[in-house]
């Protein structure tokens, strides 16, 4: 994204962020109960870059962030709570409520600009 270039739109996050209503939940990790396998699962049956870390499914409490590739890597080799250490220790413990991704804004910018969103080419 360029930051210089002013976005004459006013959108609001909520516009942005995915998932939408009618899409599948959020796929994210929780911080304790979840076996291997699980974290396993849910690499494997979806393409997302990253996963939120949240404390329960039932809080949906943000704990932190953890790459798809991250965690492959984890999953084979070291435990993976070392993400989550480093988002604790930030003191970053909100409720989640989406996630919006650089090309996410892009696609929302094209069809502010009436442009299809999907005609966009990225890198
Ligand atoms: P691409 O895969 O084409 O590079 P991207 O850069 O937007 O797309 P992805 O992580 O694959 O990155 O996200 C694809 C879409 O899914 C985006 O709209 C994003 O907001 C949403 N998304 C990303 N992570 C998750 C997740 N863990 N659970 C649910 N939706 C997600």
């Amino acid at each position: 994204l360029e930051p210089k270039e002013e976005f004459e739109h006013k959108s609001l996050a909520v516009d942005v962020m995915r998932p939408r209503r009618s899409d599948p939940a959020l796929a994210v990790l929780t911080q304790e109960g979840m076996t291997v396998a699980e974290a396993e699962a849910l690499v494997e049956s979806t393409r997302y870059s990253g996963f939120p870390v949240v404390v329960s499914q039932e809080s949906q409490r943000l704990v932190g962030f953890v790459l798809r590739r991250d965690l492959l890597i984890s999953i084979d080799h070291t435990p993976m709570d070392i993400t989550v250490d480093i988002f604790r220790k930030l003191g970053l413990r909100q409720r989640l409520l989406g996630i919006i991704t650089k090309k996410d804004i892009l696609k929302h910018m094209a069809q502010m600009a009436n442009r299809d969103p999907d005609s966009i080419l990225f890198n």
